[in-house]
């Protein structure tokens, strides 16, 4: 989501400024700082780093320092108060007011902060995506989508509701168009984009309601969900992959289940955070439900889809989490079989819920759970790569190694990279590649021709 945007300011100030991104500090005209507080070193980081590039003002007092992203819509003109030095500050929702943000601060000599949520404005403002090779090794022929910002769920542990707002969906031709753009110039497969893209409740307009609707689930006739979309994506010519990401399990609708069955160009890996395997923390976060109907919604997806894969995000030390809860998350983790996962130290929110309980595990027990959590997930993760050695898997061959331009990264359904010999030819194409070897993150593999 937060690479999503950065492109999009870097969009942004292409067309409307001219101007493009440079790797060395020293030659920017601009600096951009695109933040994070979903914990708290994240959010610590953004004020040292804001230090380092203090200096360079002093040098260059033309130079502009911004600040964005749900740091900046956390603390807006306090950013200011602090970092006197900073220019502009900006929220996810108004990132594409930034020339306008930096005409304001020229004129008025004030810095200028604007962390209002104008709703889908965003989107209305983006200028049309223009693809362009990175360079000869790097493909194109991935790209992301959101289709939707915000979160309504208000987890007892989650700052996104009030730095990102509520739930906002784009309207379906809005979605349908900028993925045909993509499409056109070569792009065969999509991430759809959002803190809760399952949560997706798009109006239908006009040219679009020939798709079958029967059965939607909708908040009211003229809004489709997630499966609808999945399914009038996949019948674009051209688009080869469909991925979403991230999912809320609440939202992981039977309608949506059943996108797994009829849509071959879903993929089969799917990201879906469950936190805790305990049903007590579960409660306490305000996740909505119990570690059985997690497991049950994971078995109903693999019986129309077998070769599903499952990734997660954990919390670990939740206040008041016991051993028996955290084992309870180990044995979910068996159960599932995850094949990887994010798993974080819980960190305390200023503003959220939770941030209110008391928590009696000390640092050190939280520490160690999270390590041996780590360890069950790498284990399994390995297994599960070894047991792919033989098979044949379609790629998307992503780009170039950087030492030897004959050694491909392809991605396959599952989301893992297999390395193989190939040419730079390849690079943006679906080739079948077979699985030689494998490491905890990595594969190997070997090109197979297919014969007609
Ligand atoms: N759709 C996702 C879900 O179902 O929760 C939301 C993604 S959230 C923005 C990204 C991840 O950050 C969460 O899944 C959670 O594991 C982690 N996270 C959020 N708040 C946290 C906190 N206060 N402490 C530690 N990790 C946190």
């Amino acid at each position: 989501m937060n690479e999503y945007d950065s492109d999009k300011m870097a969009d942004v100030l292409r067309v409307s400024e001219g101007m493009t991104r440079t790797d060395v500090l020293e030659d920017a005209d601009l600096i951009l700082f695109n933040t994070c507080s979903v914990r708290e070193k994240a959010q610590e980081k953004v004020f040292s780093d804001l230090g380092r590039v203090r200096l360079l003002k002093v040098a260059k007092p033309d130079l502009l320092i911004g600040v964005g992203g749900c740091v900046a819509s956390q603390e807006g003109a306090a950013i200011v108060k602090r970092a006197p030095y900073v220019d502009m500050v900006f929220g996810p929702q108004t990132l594409h007011r930034l020339p306008q943000l930096m005409a304001a601060r020229r004129t008025s000599g004030n810095p200028q902060v604007d962390i209002s949520f104008p709703e889908i404005e965003k989107f209305d403002h983006l200028p049309e995506v223009a693809l362009g090779k990175i360079n000869e090794q790097t493909s194109v022929a991935s790209a992301f989508v959101s289709i939707m910002e915000g979160c309504s769920k208000y987890c007892s542990f989650c700052v996104v509701p009030y730095t990102r707002g509520e739930e906002v969906s784009r309207p379906v031709a809005d979605v349908i168009r900028e993925v045909q753009t993509l499409v056109a110039q070569g792009v065969g497969e999509i991430t759809l984009l959002g803190q809760n893209v399952n949560a997706y409740s798009g109006v239908l307009t006009g040219d679009n309601k020939n798709v079958d609707r029967q059965n939607i689930n909708s908040r009211d006739d003229e809004r489709v969900d997630l499966a609808y979309l999945i399914q009038a994506l996949a019948s674009l010519e051209g688009l080869q992959r469909l991925r979403f990401t991230t999912s809320h399990p609440k939202d992981m609708s039977q309608r949506l289940i059943d996108a797994y069955a009829s849509t071959p160009k879903l993929s089969s890996h799917l990201h879906l955070p469950v936190q805790s395997g305990s049903d007590r923390i579960l409660a306490a976060m305000k996740r909505g439900h119990t570690a059985l109907e997690y497991k049950s919604t994971i078995k109903k997806l693999r019986q129309v889809r077998p070769d599903l894969v499952v990734s997660s995000d954990f919390i670990v030390g939740f206040p008041g989490e016991t051993e028996h809860d955290f084992e309870a998350t180990l044995q979910l983790i068996k159960d599932v079989g995850y094949d990887s996962g994010y798993s974080f130290l819980y960190s305390p929110r200023p503003g959220t819920p939770a941030a209110q309980l008391k928590d009696e595990v000390s640092q050190e027990i939280k520490e160690a759970r999270l390590q041996r959590l780590q360890e069950l997930l790498v284990e399994q993760s390995k297994t599960l790569t070894q047991g792919l050695i033989g098979s044949v898997q379609r790629v998307l061959v992503e780009n170039a190694s950087r030492k030897n331009v004959h050694e491909m990264a392809g991605r396959l359904d599952s989301n893992r990279v297999v390395n193989f010999a190939g040419s730079p030819g390849i690079i943006g194409r679906f080739v079948d590649v077979k699985i030689t070897g494998a490491w905890h993150h990595t594969l190997r593999g070997e090109r197979i021709m297919r014969t007609a």
